[in-house]
């Protein structure tokens, strides 16, 4: 399932967003992978012309992770190296993902917690950070998108 580049916009089309297929197989195989563990990482791509964001690859736990039921801490270490070589190929930050397991893949109080604060840091330079949410229930999975621009309310892209 999800063989295929996925994409996503809000109702009036100011925020839209690819998934490029092998960054969604990525995330679909680590959050299958991690089982009744929330796992994560970020998401890396570059705006294209006509203003989409594009994901073109997710990154599995960075070293220095700390996993466990709904607690999942993230360091910055070997990050920061990645994202420096990325730069230099115009691919940026672009938002996060992590799985909720046996859970619908809605974003938590600490979720937009955590991305209102990445969006006012200068250090990402990501004024409108993506979270992409895996939710495994039973066999299904579901996944949303949703886009937290600075100062303003989270926007669910459909
Ligand atoms: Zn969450």
């Amino acid at each position: 399932m999800l063989d295929a580049d996925v994409h996503a916009a809000s109702a009036d089309a100011r925020f839209r967003v690819t998934v490029e297929s092998g960054a969604m197989r990525l995330v679909l195989a680590k959050a299958r992978a991690a089982g009744d563990r929330e796992t994560g990482g970020i998401l890396i791509g570059h705006i294209d012309s006509n203003g989409r964001a594009v994901v073109q690859e997710a990154t599995g736990k960075p070293r220095g992770s700390i996993f466990g039921w709904y607690t999942f801490v993230r360091k910055t270490r070997g990050l920061a190296s990645l994202l420096k070589t990325r730069w230099q190929e115009s691919q940026h930050y672009l938002g996060e993902w992590h799985s909720h397991p046996g859970a619908l893949p809605t974003p938590s109080e600490q979720d937009r917690a955590t991305m209102r604060a990445i969006a006012r840091d200068d250090g990402y330079c990501c004024p409108e950070p993506i979270l992409l949410i895996v939710g495994t229930r039973n066999d299904s999975t579901e996944i949303s998108i949703t886009v937290f621009p600075r100062n303003e309310q989270s926007v669910l892209l459909r």
